[in-house]
């Protein structure tokens, strides 16, 4: 199970496995980062056997799950004060496990370093389950204190074990030796992702070169952090006050927040527009001062780019020199190169040619989108042309006008408890999934609210696992929206089944009363539990093979998002709390129209920062780039119109340089987007639409149960009868499609 902890995009304990919501916006700050490849030059390699032998037995968080349904997590047995020794004593276990790996004395084997490989770890993992509870669903200053002391030393121990050169030298014993033609594909494949990890993150380097691999891994890891720290900088530091005849257009719950934000800062009676997304972007949709809204809007495209003490572009030169350099050490041309060769898209090249694909279509509707704000602005006499301080302001005038959509009438049709068993339905017709509430008190759970079902097999009634939801918020609960598992199935070592959670934050509604949720949760919703049904249909052998590929794993789950505005989901559960009458045909019509809406400063705005982050790691040598210099250039040659920012500037791009999560990768949302508008048009298209069985068998065999066993180009070749086109994704929002009318 140690690849788990190496593989990129896999659960880490550090990097709790987590899900996105639906857009790029919440994705940020909820899809777990992927693993630092080894990021400190940490004692590597040395024997820890000694120490697996002070393996507490009688802490509850070591112990084995026991119970119903092949064990379930002792979430009633939780205590903080077993967590750091538990997690000593998991880590010494599992170098302990790759001790006895690296002492047999007989030839690597896949049976004798890779499947103990697999194995290795399982303590740790089961530390970590409670841990990400801990962490993400009941947080506390007490469990932060052991995180802020356990993280280092989790990210310790990964380096030492992908630093360590006798296991590596089994591993490549086995991928380059002559068992590898006799194995069966998943296994090969297996062999080859543990391999890849290792391979990737400096294993294969010695003498000076791996010296300097080290070293260039700490010096990044500071300066990931620096930039992180000076973006939050300028984000604490700039606040815009208003006073009460400022607050022209702005809704009653921004100004209620303003002043508590204000009042916060010891700025009472004033009112603060804080320099951030959340504040800025609906200050600039609904304030009628047009200055001020250019002095919000200049405040927040300027985070880390101010000449000062906080100032990013010098970290961004030698960030993007060091990236560069390191992977040079590992023979590659450029970053982005070594960067895509195990995502779905595989080379820049490709990547590349979807974003520029897509951007003419996308500026195009930007020409009209003005027009139409233009337009407006002209009929009020504003005298004005429209800058990007206007953008969103003008947008919304246009909604208003063109798309006119009562988020509340829609609310009063998506009653949470309908919605979940409209996703049972879907999860029933597609995937042959039943969903039965476990008996009262047979499973433990780590707070009343969360609620448990047994997945079974409708056909057979097979035990597949068993399906976690934490739906409300409460305090010491992470915000937004995420889906993970306790356990992954697996067959190599005896079947294991699945344990699936989702988790969302709802506000309660009184006894007996619906919980109403809005339109975007709705979808989130749908789209966690895609996530879910992803884990619990897993067919794969080992533990390497439930792991995710980037810019593949939220298709799955975006694609679920289809089923919500299908028509048995809308007849029999998109229905009014009061009336029980199903939501009209002209509100579904209007929620459809909405979808493209803006769609031109969306995909504009995203595009821009996700070229610009392409280009920057495809240079040949960024040794002494200017970033202002290099970004103002680049957007120059793409055209980017005057009318709107890049969503993410250089200089507080977080998701590529405060980290390496998204460096080169901040294509694969649109990447992901064009597999989920394919896949739908193939069910639209389908004899039986969106319930179509044929379709579904094949989504299930080749999209879902498959996880990483299987390259996933091919798995979507085996789906499709073809590769996945860009076309789909240019109707879905809306884009002429060249050769269509
Ligand atoms: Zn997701």
């Amino acid at each position: 199970m140690i690849a788990k902890r190496i593989l990129p995009a896999s659960a880490a304990l550090i990097a709790l496995a987590a899900c996105a919501g639906h857009t790029p916006e919440s994705a940020e700050s909820m899809q777990q980062p992927e693993p630092e490849p080894a990021a400190a030059a940490a004692a590597a390699g040395e024997p820890a056997a000694e120490e697996a032998a002070t393996v507490q037995a009688d802490n509850p968080l070591l112990a084995e799950w026991t119970g119903p349904y092949g064990g379930v997590p002792a979430f009633d047995a939780m205590e903080l004060e077993d967590l750091p020794a538990a997690l000593d004593a998991a880590m010494a276990e599992e170098l302990g496990e790759i001790d006895a790996i690296t002492a047999d004395p007989e030839p690597a084997t896949f049976e004798n370093t890779i499947v103990p490989l697999e194995r290795a770890g399982g303590a740790l993992d089961r530390v970590g389950t409670y841990y990400g509870i801990w962490s993400s669903n009941r947080s506390s200053p007490e469990f932060r204190a052991i995180q802020a002391e356990y993280a280092p030393k989790l990210s310790e121990h990964s380096t030492r074990i992908i630093q360590n050169d006798a296991l590596f030298r089994r591993v490549k014993a086995v991928y380059e030796g002559d068992e590898m033609a006799t194995l069966r594909p998943d296994q090969r494949r297996v062999v080859e992702l543990i391999y890849d990890a290792f391979a990737r993150n400096g294993a294969t380097l010695t003498g000076e070169a791996k010296a300097r691999y080290a070293a260039i891994n700490e010096r990044l890891a500071e300066l990931h952090t620096a930039f992180a720290n000076n973006v939050l900088a300028d984000e604490e530091g700039y606040v815009t006050y208003l006073t009460e005849e400022q607050l022209g257009g702005l809704p009653e719950s921004f100004v209620r927040a303003a002043a508590a934000a204000a009042a916060e800062r010891g700025h009472e009676g004033e009112y603060a527009v804080t320099n951030t997304r959340s504040s800025m972007d609906p200050f600039l949709t609904f304030s009628d001062e047009r200055e001020l809204r250019e002095q919000v809007w200049r405040t927040y495209y300027s985070r880390g780019d101010n000449g000062d003490e906080h100032d990013n572009n010098a970290i961004i030169a030698e960030i993007l020199q060091l990236r560069d350099e390191r992977v040079g050490l590992l023979g590659y041309d450029n970053y982005a190169t070594w960067r895509l060769e195990n995502r779905m898209a595989k080379t820049p090249a490709r990547a590349f040619e979807l974003m520029e694909a897509v951007w003419p279509a996308a500026l195009a509707r930007v020409d009209e989108e003005v027009a139409d704000m233009q337009a407006i602005a002209d009929a009020e006499g504003a005298g004005i042309t429209i800058e990007p301080w206007d953008y969103r302001y003008y947008a919304e005038k246009v909604r208003q006008a063109k798309y006119d959509l009562d988020s509340d009438e829609v609310k009063q049709y998506l009653q949470l408890a309908k919605l979940r068993e409209a996703m049972f339905f879907v999860a029933g017709e597609l995937f042959g999934f039943e969903f039965t509430p476990v008996p009262e008190g047979t499973v433990p759970v780590f707070h009343p609210d969360v609620e448990v079902f047994e997945v079974t097999d409708r056909e057979t009634g097979d035990h597949i696992g068993l399906w976690y939801l934490d739906a409300y918020a409460r305090t010491g609960k992470r915000s937004g929206a995420w889906a993970t598992t306790y356990r992954s199935h697996e067959t190599f070592d005896g079947k294991q089944t699945v344990l699936a959670s989702n988790n969302s934050n709802f506000i309660k509604g009184a006894p007996g009363e619906p919980v109403l949720i809005s339109w975007d949760d709705a979808t989130t919703l749908f789209h966690e539990f895609g996530h879910a049904l992803h884990y619990l249909s897993s067919n794969v052998a080992y533990p390497t093979l439930n792991g995710g590929v980037r810019d593949y794993t939220e298709f799955q789950s975006q694609l679920l998002e289809r089923w919500l505005l299908t028509d048995p989901v809308i007849d029999s559960y998109l229905v009014h709390h009061e009336t029980g009458e199903p939501m009209p045909d002209e509100l579904v019509a209007k929620i459809k129209n909405a979808a493209t809406f803006n769609q031109g400063f969306a995909t504009t705005e995203y595009l821009a920062s996700a070229l610009v982050d392409m280009k920057y790691h495809t240079l040949d040598d960024p040794t002494g780039i200017d970033p202002d210099a290099f970004e103002r250039k680049a957007l120059e040659e793409l055209g980017m119109p005057d009318e709107l920012p890049m969503r993410h500037r250089s200089p507080h791009f977080g998701h590529i340089f405060s980290g390496e999560g998204y460096s080169a990768g901040y294509y694969g949302y649109m990447w992901a987007d064009v597999l989920t508008a394919d896949a739908a048009e193939a069910f639209r298209e389908a004899p039986g639409g969106f319930y179509d069985e044929a379709l579904a068998r094949k989504l299930v065999e080749h999209l879902f149960a498959p996880r990483n066993s299987v390259d996933p180009a091919e798995a979507y070749r085996a789906f499709r009868g073809r590769d996945a086109r860009m076309e789909a994704l240019m109707r879905d929002r809306g884009f002429p499609v060249p050769g269509e009318k």
